[in-house]
């Protein structure tokens, strides 16, 4: 079935970044696409610590911006790191003035936290470590009363229809089958890439189908290498795995093995040592054979249950009490720095597209994300892509052609490949095998294909860099290159580089 959205851009994904930019377009009309209810199975409601913004007397905008730039490793786009972080005391008041209730002191001003690598207190948080929930949920009501948003739920997003590098529609998977949005502007808000991975603390539904969509566009991706693992997940057996916030060993907690052994104690930092620092020593502790804990007991009488209630609860749903038993852990796949190349505005390489939140990659991170960057970077990017919209000239509107129809996407294939070759640490040789598994999936018209296409984006661009940088750990090339350098790829190369790796079958 084939809907004229009559002008009306289509935005896939109903997490932060999509939400806001809807709101931000109202009252210009809007159909909002998302595979969950509104608000479900986005990485967004799971934040729990915060959104950063250089509120505090002894803080502004340039000392947030030389954190960034420090835990990016060299490579973040300062102009673009400096403009979003300067926005960030302008987001805060307009997720307020969209419903959002902040943590306050008694004297109503917003309370400021502390995270690991911020030289200065400006985690903005709500309900404790249940701020991604507070905003969605103020956010997801708003929507609802907003007239222009029609919001298109249980609908996935599958092809980009595109004619002469312009977007002409989008091709969407529902209940009653394939329904055809014909539109010649799109926004991908899809978010992370984490699931696909054996371990991750992204929803299961975050496995990249944003880069899958842009890619097959034939759009320019940029830095697909770094992905960024927490080194603290709990180790359980659901999926996704529940996030042990760094927050808990900001207050003291220490990461011991199953002989009580604390294994972090001579690194410089220790247990607060950047978040890569501490993946890489969980991980390679864990490769030698032991199990890994996060002892959060003897925390100088803090009241573990009270000042983290999430937390709590998710360790006790797992049969875990955080106040008696320390707490068996592993890192996860967490975020992703890299993604669809864009500009200020949101603007991809593809006329009639624009990406933002995590699916996007603007250059704010880096080769590594500064804690509490991304909710923010979501939040004032949104805004912006709707501005760049709607200063657009609407363009003659092309008929969408009819798309080819898609099976539904499995990651569960690509999971183990990729977890083995571009997990924590990397080198050539696991690499060069993952694209060898990878490439015929991604050219087989099967369920892993759109996973194992994204998999092998990120697996040739960390076979490309012969560097250890941020959170791309080369064991292979263990420092620095001499010069920093950002990186991009299209999917016709990533194709013709894993071509060129895959044995030419024996007749
Ligand atoms: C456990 C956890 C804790 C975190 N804590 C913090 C924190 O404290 N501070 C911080 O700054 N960041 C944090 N992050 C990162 C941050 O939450 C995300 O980077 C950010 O929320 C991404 O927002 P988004 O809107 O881009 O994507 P999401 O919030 O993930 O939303 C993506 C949306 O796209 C939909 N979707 C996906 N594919 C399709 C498709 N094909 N068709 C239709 N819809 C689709 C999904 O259903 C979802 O609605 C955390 C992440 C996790 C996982």
């Amino acid at each position: 079935m084939v809907h004229d959205t009559d002008g009306a851009p289509v935005i896939i994904g109903g997490g932060l970044a999509g939400l806001m930019t809807a709101l931000a377009l109202a009252p210009q009309p809007v159909v909002l696409v998302t595979r969950a209810p509104l608000g479900c199975e986005a990485s967004s409601a799971l934040a729990q610590g915060g959104i950063a913004a250089s509120l505090g007397a002894d803080d502004d905008a340039s000392l947030h911006l030389a954190d960034t730039l420090a835990a990016g490793d060299g490579i973040c786009d300062q102009n673009v790191a400096a403009a979003i972080l300067a926005a960030a005391p302008a987001a805060i008041a307009q997720l307020t003035r969209l419903g959002v209730t902040f943590d306050r002191d008694a004297d109503g001003n917003i309370l400021l936290g502390l995270e690991a690598a911020h030289s200065r207190r400006r985690i903005v948080h709500a309900g404790g470590d249940a701020t991604g929930r507070g905003i969605i949920r103020a956010l997801a009501r708003k929507a609802g009363e907003t007239p222009s948003i029609t919001v298109c739920e249980a609908a996935t997003a599958r092809r980009l229809i595109v004619d002469d590098n312009t977007v002409t529609g989008v091709l969407c998977q529902t209940a009653q089958g394939p329904l055809v949005l014909a539109t010649d502007r799109v926004v991908i808000a899809t978010g992370g890439v984490g699931g696909l991975f054996l371990h991750s603390t992204n929803p299961a539904g975050s496995f990249g189908q944003g880069i899958a969509l842009a890619a097959h566009a034939g759009a320019e991706m940029a830095d697909l290498e770094f992905v960024q693992f927490h080194p603290t997940a709990l180790d359980s057996s659901s999926y996704p795995q529940k996030l042990i916030s760094e927050a808990v060993r900001g207050e003291g907690a220490i990461l011991v093995d199953e002989h009580g052994d604390r294994f972090m104690a001579h690194e410089p930092g220790a247990e607060l040592a950047p978040r890569d620092v501490v993946a890489r020593a969980v991980w390679r502790h864990m490769a030698a054979g032991h199990r890994v804990f996060l002892d959060a007991r003897n925390l100088g009488g803090l009241d573990v249950a009270r000042r983290f209630p999430t937390i709590t609860a998710l360790c006790r749903e797992a049969g875990i009490d955080p106040v008696t038993q320390p707490i068996p852990i592993r890192p996860a796949a967490h975020y992703h720095m890299g993604g669809i190349a864009v500009d200020r505005g949101g603007r991809t390489s593809v006329d009639g597209l624009w990406a933002c939140g995590e699916v996007a990659c603007t250059g704010l991170h880096g080769a590594n994300r500064l804690a509490s960057n991304s909710l923010l970077e979501a939040a004032v990017c949104g805004g912006w892509v709707a501005q760049d919209m709607a200063a657009m000239a609407a363009s003659r509107r092309r008929q969408p052609r009819t798309p080819v129809s898609n099976v539904a996407s499995d990651p569960a294939a690509v999971r183990p490949i990729l977890s083995s070759a571009a997990g924590v640490l990397r080198d050539r040789d696991g690499l060069r095998a993952a694209a060898g598994a990878l490439y015929p999936l991604a050219v087989a018209r099967e369920a892993a294909s759109d996973p194992a296409t994204v998999g092998l984006m990120i697996v040739i661009a960390a076979l490309r860099r012969n560097e250890s940088r941020g959170a791309h750990a080369r064991s292979d090339f263990p420092n620095h290159a001499n010069s920093a350098r950002r990186s991009t790829l299209r999917l016709d190369d990533a194709l013709a580089a894993a071509r060129d790796l895959v044995p030419e079958p024996v007749n």
